[in-house]
């Protein structure tokens, strides 16, 4: 399993360390061929505006629209949950559109306003994940085939999954709680075996298990 992570700005050896950690190849991803025979991307926490215009200026909108049709598995966390976006209030950033959702930049307030919470997330079970947001962005709204993974006490949407993608306002990257860098993978490792023809019905589910190596 290869996992890319975008490393054009923001924390993306945090997210290299994590990976490492769970014993998957990772590589930083700064050029158009390094997009290539990859299982998964991660599209890291940072400046939405920074990485949007770098995207820009090294030729990935048109790439990642195209990659994204083979329904490669990828995970945005923070501003990479921005890019990810249909829409995106009250910014220029042009939307990539990933995953059906409206999200809104630095919604709980500026870099003095984050927090970090114990977040429940079913999916990953009852011990509540550490949530690290920071200058953190929310989503606003979801399209029907969008799945609401975690919600903050006030109802705040802050983690969700379409099929194979995955978008998640805070930063487990920053954490040692590996449990949704693990459930990213599961992810992965499914819809490679989709790929491969190994399984067929059922694989995208949110329950699905799939062994990977894990520390
Ligand atoms: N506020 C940033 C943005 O919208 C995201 C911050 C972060 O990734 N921690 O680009």
């Amino acid at each position: 399993m290869k996992i890319g992570v975008l490393a054009l700005q923001g924390d993306f050896i945090e997210h290299i360390n994590i990976l490492e950690r769970l014993k998957v190849k990772a590589i930083s991803v700064r050029r158009l061929d390094e997009l290539k025979d990859l299982d998964g991307l991660i599209f890291p926490g940072g400046e939405s505006t920074a990485i949007a215009s770098l995207m820009h200026s090294f030729n990935f909108f048109k790439s990642f629209k195209e990659l994204v049709q083979t329904g490669l598995p990828i995970m945005g966390t923070c501003a990479g949950m921005v890019l990810m976006a249909k829409k995106i209030t009250h910014s220029n950033i042009p939307p990539l559109g990933f995953m059906d959702m409206e999200v809104k930049r630095n919604a709980f307030g500026r870099q003095v306003a984050s927090f970090e919470t114990e977040l429940i997330i079913p999916t990953l079970g009852e011990k509540p994940f550490p949530a690290v947001f920071i200058r953190a962005p929310l989503i606003l709204d979801t399209g029907p085939e969008v799945e609401i993974l975690a919600s903050l006490d006030s109802g705040t949407i802050v983690a969700a999954r379409q099929g194979t993608k995955l978008a998640i306002a805070f930063h487990p990257e920053l954490g040692s709680d590996l449990r949704l860098h693990r459930y990213f993978l599961e992810i992965v490792a499914t819809h490679k075996l989709i790929g491969q023809g190994s399984i067929q019905t059922g694989a995208n589910k949110t329950n699905c298990k799939v062994p990977i190596s894990v520390d």
